[in-house]
């Protein structure tokens, strides 16, 4: 029996001249080699022609090689003559398998070539195409159908949750957190992924990044005094109220006491107290005022506890001024009250829409100085109360300020820095809300750079973040921003320096030209552009902050205890020189001094430029620092955080 290849042979040459099948005028039928016999012509309807076949570029053909087909359509063997098929031949191998015609007209009759190699790839191409129906079949009809028993059926994946970046774990920053934790749950129906079904679980993946080593934001020192260690104390932190306790939880309009009630069931006692009646005793807080020659001014805090001797040695003194600064801040402070409260119903496009719906425009376009003119409050009470009160408070001057940041600082100072009856931790509590929340938190982390960009498998623009030096960086489709980040830095920002020092010996009265027989104010605040000595005039306050006790000593019910060191602060504006702190308190134990960057924004008043909460121009990308631009405090930072919270809920 002849090979096939011997078949092949036996064929005449297929092209006895190929430059004459090129000279051939376009569309003229040409002399071919016919699939079956050589010797047989096809009708010349099924001859197809192509002048400008890729073959006519060839180089003459071989007698060895198999010269290439130039039949450019591959028939299906039903349309063309029969003929007897020569035994061995790959004709007959045909016969016996025949593709459907479908395949013919769809995919085989679209090739030029029959070369071995090519067929094998057109095998291969089918037998891929039948695994593809298959699995897709397997896939939608066999898989879900429910063939585990119960207990071993796998959970369907569910749909990529948004990624959702807060940056900075201060109140803002826990508010978000805790406000997105609320709005998207975790027994949501969500959908599966890539599929049609529904699972329960949570839209969206929040996680929580602090540069610093604990939460608490700028009120927070994440730094403690190693005292005692040796006789087995434990390593003492600050407390957020050592460093800031008015207004936190003192009043009941307060947004992040009203959480801490109702998220955390805490009860808070009605009433606060102050500092000295925490040491023993019952005195209220003392503050005086000097000006370099000594204290000139003495008031009590908060005042509605201020004994009417000294009311009425102040009223004498400076006459309605006093009373007139008094009742000065009520009504912004409760338009203020009223304005973060607003948060519960309403969500804000931005800081101007808000302050416009509380009334409170008027006050962020006034001066402060116009507002204590307007007020009645003359110079002289200004100059020698008021300036000292406002420049420790936020840093600033009165001629700087709006007249809403002058009433928010009054009222601070007037309420004092009390404490919560039951020692409820302002940290502790953000904590709590923190963990409430259901996001993940990362301490340490200090965002340095940010890139909006495409992200694979994301359908809008990602962020990308990078951490500590490039060291972390993880791609977010939402950020929200609770510190002022560089190129969002509308509001500018002060800094302030703060010193504790631990000494055995309270502050040295003389030093203030006190009398031994007069008491020495816990709170000294220093009254700007008088005569102060050199290295006070930085100097914003001198303040007695608590008494330490021994290890042993339980203060709720030893109160006549001593105490073995007293626990001061300096809010000054450069560093303190050692010498200035010796001639202070002179038995001084240990000081430990902080640069606080960006303690307070800049409140002076605006007419217009009040920004958005979301970043103009970008896309995913919010920030609660604009609320600063007119407000600072910790109210208006958890208010500005839920904002936004709603707002992003909003846009998704
Ligand atoms: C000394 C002092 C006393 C104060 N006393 C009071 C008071 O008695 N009552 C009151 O209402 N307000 C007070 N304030 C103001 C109050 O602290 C602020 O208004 C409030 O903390 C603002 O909260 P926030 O969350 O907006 O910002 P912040 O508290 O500043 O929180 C921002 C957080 O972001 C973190 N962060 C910053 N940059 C990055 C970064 N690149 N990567 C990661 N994390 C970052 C910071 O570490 C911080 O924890 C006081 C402020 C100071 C400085």
């Amino acid at each position: 029996m002849p090979s096939s290849k011997s078949n092949f042979q036996a064929r005449p040459p297929p092209y006895s001249s190929p430059p004459s099948y090129t000279s051939q005028p376009r569309g003229v039928a040409q002399e071919r080699t016919p699939l079956l016999d050589p010797n047989q012509a096809l009708p010349s309807h099924q001859y197809q022609t192509h002048s400008h076949s890729p073959y006519t570029q060839r180089p003459p053909i071989s007698p060895f090689t198999r010269p290439p087909n130039p039949q450019p359509y591959i028939h299906h063997p039903s349309s063309l003559p029969r003929a007897d098929p020569q035994p061995g031949s790959e004709l007959q191998a045909q016969e016996y398998f025949q593709y459907p015609r479908w395949i013919y007209r769809r995919i085989l009759r679209r090739d030029t070539s029959r070369t071995r190699g090519h067929k094998t790839c057109r095998h291969i191409l089918l037998a891929l195409l039948f695994l593809t129906i298959v699995a897709i079949l397997f896939r939608n009809y066999v898989l879900f159908l429910d063939f585990n028993p119960p207990g071993l059926v796998l959970p369907p994946e569910k749909e990529e949750p948004v990624r959702i970046a807060v940056i900075g774990a201060g109140p803002a920053g826990v508010s978000a957190a805790l406000r997105l934790g609320e709005l998207f749950p975790t027994d949501e129906d969500v959908r599966v992924k890539g599929g049609k079904g529904k699972v329960k679980g949570r839209k969206v993946e929040v996680v929580v990044f602090e540069k610093s080593v604990s939460v608490g934001g700028r009120m927070n020192l994440d730094f403690e005094l190693g005292i005692g260690e040796k006789e087995g104390w434990a390593r003492k932190k600050f407390s957020i109220e050592d460093v800031a306790s008015s207004s936190l939880f003192s009043h009941t309009s307060s947004l992040i006491r009203r959480r801490a009630e109702t998220v955390l069931g805490l009860e808070f006692d009605a009433d606060t107290k102050t500092n000295d009646m925490e040491v023993k005793g019952g005195k209220q807080q003392d503050v005086g005022f000097y000006d370099g020659n000594g204290i000139t001014t003495r008031m009590t805090r908060p005042y509605d506890k201020m004994p009417w001797l000294q009311w009425g040695k102040l009223v004498l003194k400076f006459g309605t001024s006093f009373l007139a600064a008094h009742s000065l801040p009520a009504n912004d402070v409760r338009k203020f009250s009223d304005m973060v409260k607003l948060v519960d119903t309403e969500t804000f496009e931005g800081v101007e829409d808000w302050i416009k719906k509380a009334g409170l425009k008027e006050s962020v376009e006034k001066g402060a100085r116009e507002k204590l003119k307007d007020g009645g409050v003359g110079d002289g009470y200004r100059d020698k109360v008021i300036e000292a009160q406002v420049r420790r408070q936020l840093g600033q001057g009165t001629e700087e300020i709006s007249a809403l940041a002058l009433s928010l600082a009054l009222s601070r100072e007037e309420l004092g820095a009390s404490r919560p009856m039951n020692s409820i931790k302002m940290q502790d509590v953000l904590e709590q809300l923190l963990v409430k929340s259901g996001a993940e938190v990362r301490l340490g982390m200090t965002l340095e750079t940010m890139e909006s960009e495409r992200v694979p498998d994301r359908k809008n623009k990602a962020w990308n973040l990078s951490f500590n030096g490039g060291r972390v960086s993880q791609v977010f489709d939402k950020v929200i921003l609770t510190s002022p980040f560089r190129p969002l830095e509308k509001a500018y920002y002060r800094h302030v320096w703060q010193t504790f020092i631990l000494s055995s010996t309270s502050l040295n009265a003389g030093y203030f030209n006190i009398s031994k027989s007069d008491t020495l104010p816990s709170q000294i605040l220093l009254t700007p552009n008088s005569n102060l000595p050199v290295g006070m005039e930085v100097v914003n306050e001198i303040s007695y902050v608590k008494d330490i006790f021994g290890p042993d000593i339980d203060t709720s019910s030893d109160f006549n205890a001593e105490s073995v060191f007293k626990l001061s602060r300096i809010l000054s504006e450069k560093p303190i020189s050692e010498y200035t702190v010796r001639e202070l308190w002179g038995g001084m134990k240990m000081v430990v001094t902080r640069k606080i960057e960006g303690a307070y924004p800049l409140l002076f008043p605006r007419s217009e430029g009040r920004g958005k909460f979301k970043v103009e121009g970008s896309e995913g990308l919010w920030t609660t620092a604009v609320m600063e631009e007119v407000i600072a405090g910790v109210d208006a930072s958890w208010a500005a955080g839920e904002n936004v919270a709603n707002l992003m809920k909003q846009d998704m």
